[in-house]
């Protein structure tokens, strides 16, 4: 991966190198631009200039004032991009505005707030066509337009299934599988495939399309995951996160499910019986065990019995877990081998946009720089 172009002063887009544009509506330190996967960059190049931003309520101080700023802004962009002009605001919310999505086929304009509700207008009349509470703050939004399904990820680590129709909102369904907040939502509508980025450090692909209700963690990020864009053309997922890492995924890979984890009261390899069995403790007089799990077949196992580490990249994990003696001697080294690559950003990523017609990808860090990487060697 070569990198394009890189540190620019803070608030400011790289230099627009014969291809303006691409960076130019993200504005950093307006966390709504970190917030919003595929939200700006994507909605103002496909409206021709047309795009809804996100207003915080944050300590946005200029020019000595503070604004409270809770609404949704829109703004015509000029055609070479370097200039917005405020064509309408929507008044959707009474807290700071965490994500916004705008749909160009529907022409709506979907919102979320830390007042928890989702509120979608249309952008042809201005006017507010619903809102739905959620139960936690939102942090990630993506629409499905065939469908008019929204998904929503919040910080309770949930995601909701809704469908939008005229006027009303009804909840479809909840996903849950994260342990900790959903940081990040990709949908890819051609798959029918939703990934979703958590600070449990995991990705999980939720197969919809595929109706047997898969899901499949990936597990490359040492932290919190902040960021997915799905390049549609060669099936790769990219995801960036908390550890300064870029990871692109082969998704044409057939990967499994991992294993429930099995509960026994003994070693399910030697026998052995797990500290909290005093009874056959006293009768066998055996010392008592930690129980540990092998993540490949889900067995209960003593550490004795799971000394091994190994990667296993048809289940996810892409760096070396805990497997038992006779799963670590069963998987080969075709098994091993790697889904993903692996790439240093150098910075903490917080927000990253995915161009596919040039294959670059912007990320922007918690150290207030913003990064256009050229992916066409890694994304081919
Ligand atoms: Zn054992
Ligand atoms: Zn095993």
């Amino acid at each position: 991966m070569t990198r394009r172009d890189s540190a620019s002063p803070p608030g400011v887009a790289p230099p627009p190198t014969g291809h303006q544009g691409f960076a130019t509506p993200v504005r950093h330190g307006d966390r709504g631009a970190a917030e919003s996967p595929g939200a700006h960059p994507a909605a103002a190049e496909q409206a021709g200039g047309l795009t809804g931003a996100g207003d915080h309520g944050s300590d946005h101080t200029e020019g000595g004032r503070s604004h409270q700023r809770l609404r949704g802004q829109e703004f015509i962009l000029s055609e070479d991009y370097n200039k917005m002009t405020p064509a309408q605001t929507y008044q959707a919310h009474h807290a700071r505005v965490t994500v916004v999505l705008f749909v160009l086929e529907m022409e709506w304009l979907l919102s979320t707030a830390q007042d928890k509700l989702l509120s979608w207008h249309c952008t042809e009349s201005g006017h507010l066509q619903g809102t739905y509470r959620m139960a936690a703050w939102v942090s990630g939004l993506e629409f499905d337009v065939e469908t008019r399904h929204v998904f929503v990820g919040d910080q309770s680590g949930q995601v909701t299934v809704l469908k939008l129709e005229q006027g009303v909102c009804t909840l479809v369904t909840t996903f849950r599988g994260h342990t900790g907040s959903v940081t990040a939502l990709c949908w890819d509508p051609v798959q029918r495939v939703l990934f979703s980025g958590s600070s449990d450090h995991s990705i999980i692909m939720w197969d919809i399309g595929g109706r047997k209700g898969t899901a499949i963690e990936l597990q490359g990020h040492s932290d919190k995951v902040q960021g997915l864009c799905y390049a549609p053309h060669t099936r790769q997922l990219i995801s960036c996160g908390s550890d300064g890492r870029i990871v692109v995924w082969n998704m044409d890979v057939n990967r499994q499910e991992t294993p429930e984890w099995l509960d026994s009261d003994l070693c399910q390899k030697c026998e052995q019986p797990f500290f909290w069995n005093f009874k056959q403790m006293w009768d066998s007089k055996k010392i008592g065990l930690r129980q540990h799990h092998c993540r490949r077949c889900g067995k209960a196992v003593c550490g004795k019995c799971s000394s091994k580490r190994s990667s296993i990249p048809l289940m996810g994990f892409e760096f070396p877990v805990r497997v038992c003696d006779r799963c670590n001697d069963s998987i080969t080294d075709q098994e091993r081998a790697p889904t993903a690559t692996f790439h240093d950003s150098k910075h903490s990523v917080v927000h990253v946009h995915y161009e596919p017609t040039r294959s670059w990808l912007l990320t922007s860090g918690l150290d207030k720089i913003l990064k256009l990487w050229d992916m066409t060697a890694v994304v081919s």
